[in-house]
């Protein structure tokens, strides 16, 4: 019955095969993800029985948003979680870009310095920091910035780190995930080592992390390490896909609350933010976070193991250690780019009718390709997949807030680089 209903979405019995295969194999693996889920949905449990999550949580505010109950207890609960002293979490932070540049704009100061100890950050970011000028920028506010890349082999350049930190390096940026970059993500463990040498050279830094991608694919977070804030998006992990909007800084108190006063403005800082009706989905999307998170997880390995057994290097590969929800895959030509992401886009639940075509994105460099049929715009936690047209042409899957959604447009996506000869029936069996 269930390759008859597979046969119906388009998917033969060959793919259909191929896949159920792997996954098989899998079975171990996937286990690991179970228990993962399992001690982290506890720890949300427990931060939000700590903190008396009730009924009038889910209560709106309008107008100014004084006096927030439930933002305010929500707050609490990602501050438990994250084991920070506080956290901002709201929906007037737009977005991820949005999250880290508030976070950097808050608390730095003309004459500051960033440093990015681990390589260029998120692409978006570039323009936020001015590394590409951008109207706005912390450069133009006087806010330089320093980058040491990491070694050929993948690891930290602590030499050059240390000879790179200035009597105003002030705030010194690492991104867990590897983003639209083709080096592995980093381990929450590796990003402390990381703090804690910077930390010893001069322990007034603020030590921010992009977690973006990376909450709850292991037990600890960056916060857990020394971040003194841990930043990311709610149409991500966090927001368990029913977050409609928004992001969140989880720090010291200082550091959040200097988010806070240039989220809203000086004076008023967090004690204004109406969530006009938000609070029940940040919560239940919340509680849901670790489930979906290893969704998307069985999903970036089933893709994983998928291509790479066809030949197409993927990152990381199919059995390494996951420190986030992003599986990249190098198809090396456009048009194997292309049809991998109408498989995605077909295989959604939303929009399921439509193809992707490349297209110039605010803040990208160059035209970018993203399939995606969400309930939420841009939501990347549901099934997505991305990259910029250009060399190496790398697809950037993540996300599905089931694994048997992710399972689909992973076969789907294999099924049209068949039909559309771009890949050979005898490759799944040579495989
Ligand atoms: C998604 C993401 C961001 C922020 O992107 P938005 O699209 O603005 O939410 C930043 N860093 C990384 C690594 C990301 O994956």
């Amino acid at each position: 019955m269930i390759k008859e209903i597979y046969q119906v979405l388009g998917i033969s019995a060959e793919v259909y095969a191929y896949g159920a295969a792997i996954e098989k194999e899998l079975s171990e693996r996937f286990l690991q993800f179970d228990r993962t889920a399992e001690y982290n949905q506890l720890k949300v449990l427990l931060a939000m029985q700590k903190n008396r999550v009730s009924e009038e949580c889910f209560g709106s505010s309008s107008g100014y948003g004084y006096n927030d109950y439930g933002r305010e207890t929500l707050e609490k609960v990602y501050a438990d979680t994250f084991h920070t002293e506080a956290c901002l979490v709201r929906p007037q932070i737009t977005c991820g870009t949005h999250a880290l540049a508030i976070a950097m704009f808050g608390n730095l100061r003309p004459g500051d310095e960033i440093l990015a100890p681990a390589g260029k950050p998120y692409d978006t970011l570039e323009e936020v920091i001015g590394i590409r000028p951008s109207a706005g920028s912390l450069a133009e506010y006087g806010v330089t910035y320093r980058q040491v890349d990491l070694l050929p082999d993948g690891s930290f350049d602590y030499e050059n780190i240390r000879k790179a930190i200035r009597p105003n390096t002030r705030l010194v940026e690492i991104q867990r995930s590897k983003g639209y970059q083709t080096r592995p993500s980093f381990s929450v463990a590796q990003i402390g080592e990381l703090i804690r040498f910077v930390k010893e050279i001069k322990p007034d830094v603020i030590c921010m992390v992009d977690n973006c991608y990376g909450e709850f694919v292991g037990t600890i977070e960056p916060s857990d390490v020394g971040a003194d804030m841990t930043v990311g998006s709610l149409i991500k992990n966090p927001g368990g896909g029913l977050a409609p909007i928004g992001g969140y800084i989880a720090g010291t108190k200082a550091c959040v609350e200097n988010a806070a006063h240039r989220m809203t403005c000086p004076g008023l800082g967090s004690e204004v933010g109406a969530t006009l009706g938000v609070n029940r989905s940040f919560f239940q999307g919340f509680f849901l976070a670790p489930m979906i998170t290893k969704g998307a997880l069985k999903g970036a390995v089933f893709a994983a193991n998928v291509f790479e057994r066809l030949g197409f290097p993927v990152i990381p590969n199919g059995k390494e250690q996951r420190n986030d929800i992003i599986q990249a895959i190098t198809f090396n030509e456009p048009a194997k780019m292309t049809a991998f992401c109408k498989g995605i886009q077909h295989a959604a639940p939303v929009d399921s009718y439509v193809d992707p075509e490349p297209w110039d994105m605010p803040g990208y460099d160059s035209p970018v390709i993203m399939a995606a049929g969400a309930f939420i715009q841009g939501s990347s936690i549901e099934l997505s997949a991305d990259g910029p047209m250009k060399p190496p042409y790398a697809a950037y899957f993540q996300g599905g807030l089931t694994y048997e959604h992710a399972k689909l447009g992973v076969l789907k996506a294999l099924q049209y680089m068949l039909d559309e000869n771009l890949l050979k029936a005898a490759d799944l069996l040579r495989s």
